[in-house]
């Protein structure tokens, strides 16, 4: 018998036709994760498998699972090599035996399916044996104390009783590549994290004004790229875009109330091109309808017009507290809230345009030469590789 921690695959295992790509990539981000651990993962396509865990990991363990999309829920196991069902009624006996409890459920899943006995068969067996071997305690099938699960697979049994949920969602990497457009706002880490919950591994962009922006700025974005790490295999490559002489000329050569119009089309070229850069597929932001001028759906779709390129907005139809409440989850918010300006917030104009006109914006677009000042940010652009361990670093920079 060995303890060992068992990964239940949830959604994915409805991924039939490519299921193998999906658990070879799961199984990569796993051993990723966990590559400071001595410990050994197997799987086929009912179960995961960690194996050779020192007793002192399991905790650890099962917490850095729980970053890891693509996971349903976690489970700390016994594992038998035997099938043989005296043998399996008496491994139930000696694991239960001395725990405290008076009600109990079996529950059974066989997914081997030419075992002797069905699983309503061997929770009822299993039961009775208990019964007659342990005085004091009874079957309560809706409010048991301790539930045993038992599950027969088809070289091995599996008896547990604790379970973690997991987060859901695909396996980074299974859906491609993405760019994240990551100010340093609420909104823009969570549409980041759910993007990245959909199996999208994520390279982020952020624009920056020095010197009307801040390197206080700049840092948070990187402590919120550093927080999405964590979810997204362990690294984001955050792409840095000095934006300040763009940003000069459109508020000195357009009409003030375009400036966040014309600033954000130029910010979704640059996005796209990065983006291709890097082979990615989609780019990401937190625009959230009506939030503000800029995302009125006018706005938006005069705003979408210069990309070719799917743009997703994972929490465009979320409120606000909706936004705010997973922003607590993921532990992004209370960086997010830290007071420093970014380069849309300090050009604002008092009454930016609501629904902005495309034809204006086409002629406004003809006052100064965008092309060349987008070709400067993209050649002087830096990237940086922000990786989820530098804690050191992290804890300098905030
Ligand atoms: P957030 O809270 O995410 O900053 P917001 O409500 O402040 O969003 P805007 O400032 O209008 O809204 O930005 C909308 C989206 O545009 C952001 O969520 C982000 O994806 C992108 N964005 C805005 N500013 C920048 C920037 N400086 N660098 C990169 N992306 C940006
Ligand atoms: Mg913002």
């Amino acid at each position: 018998m060995s303890k060992i921690i068992m990964i239940k695959y949830g959604e994915l295992s409805t991924k039939k036709a490519n299921i193998n790509y999906f658990l070879k990539t799961l199984k990569n981000n796993v051993n990723k994760k966990l590559e400071s651990y001595n410990c050994t993962v197997f799987y086929d396509k009912g179960r995961m498998y960690i194996k050779n865990i020192n007793d002192s990991d399991f905790d650890s363990i099962i917490k850095k699972l729980q970053t890891i999309f693509g996971i349903h829920e976690i489970v700390v196991g016994y594992e038998y090599d035997s099938l043989d069902f005296e043998q399996l009624k008496n491994n139930v006996y000696e694991l239960v035996k001395n725990k405290e409890f008076s009600t109990f459920k079996v529950s059974t899943k066989r997914s081997n399916k030419h075992y002797e006995l069905n699983s309503m068969e061997i929770s009822r067996l299993v039961g009775a044996h208990l019964l007659k071997n342990i005085h004091h305690i009874n079957v309560d099938v809706h409010n048991p104390e301790v539930v045993i699960n038992i599950e027969i697979h088809h070289d091995n049994s599996v008896i547990y009783f604790d379970k973690y949920s997991g987060l859901g969602g695909y396996p980074v990497g299974t859906l491609g590549k993405g760019l994240l457009m990551l100010s340093g706002g609420i909104d823009s880490p969570v549409a980041g994290y759910l993007a990245i919950k959909r199996g999208v591994n994520i390279h982020a962009i952020y624009f920056e004004s020095p010197p009307h922006t801040k390197i206080d700025a700049k840092n948070k974005v990187i402590a919120l790229a550093r927080k999405l790490a964590i979810y997204n295999n362990g690294v984001v490559n955050l792409h840095i875009i000095n934006f300040t002489k763009l940003q000069e000329t459109i508020y000195k050569e357009a009409p003030n109330d375009y400036l966040i119009t014309l600033m954000r089309r130029c910010m979704y070229r640059i996005s796209e091109k990065i983006m291709q850069s890097f082979k990615g597929q989609i780019i990401i932001n937190g625009e959230s309808i009506g939030q503000v001028a800029s995302q009125t759906l006018t706005s938006m779709s005069v705003i979408n017009k210069v990309v070719s390129t799917p743009v997703i907005r994972p929490v465009a139809c979320f409120d606000k507290n909706e936004i705010i409440n997973l922003a607590k989850k993921i532990d992004t918010y209370e960086t997010s809230i830290l007071p420093f300006e970014d380069c849309c917030t300090i050009f604002v104009p008092e009454h930016p345009v609501i629904n902005p006109d495309i034809n204006k914006c086409l002629e406004y677009e003809q006052l100064y030469d965008y092309e060349t000042l987008i070709n400067e940010c993209i050649n002087n652009h830096e990237i940086l590789k922000i990786s989820e361990n530098e804690q050191k670093k992290f804890q300098d920079i905030l």
